[in-house]
């Protein structure tokens, strides 16, 4: 698995000093599985995902062979999909509930 991470999600990390083991914890609970794990978003945010953290944080991340499977790359803000190989898993962002959709 190819797994990558934005200077958003980073920053957020290292805000949210707090809860980091249970995002890590998350973060690799998604990487084994980023599908069964994913709530698939709609609207603007169609073809991301996100994962609850301790039910008020959420992850929101990119699977790069969902990305493609509906066409949805075409909608997708995923930079640069076409240079990653399918098995790719961008994290985007990281906050409380609703604060993370400030991604785009
Ligand atoms: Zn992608």
């Amino acid at each position: 698995m190819n797994v990558l991470f934005s200077d958003t999600f980073v920053k957020s990390f290292k805000k949210l000093s707090s809860i980091k083991k249970a995002v890590k914890k998350k973060v690799d609970m998604i990487i084994e599985d980023p599908i069964a794990l994913g709530e698939p978003l709609k609207g603007n945010f169609r073809g991301y995902y996100s994962c609850s953290v301790r039910k008020n944080f959420i992850i929101i991340y990119l699977h790069c062979s969902m990305c493609r499977k509906k066409g949805d790359d075409k909608i997708v803000t995923c930079n640069e999909c076409n240079k990653f190989p399918d098995d790719t898993i961008k994290f985007i962002a990281l906050g409380p509930h609703n604060n993370a959709y400030g991604i785009k």
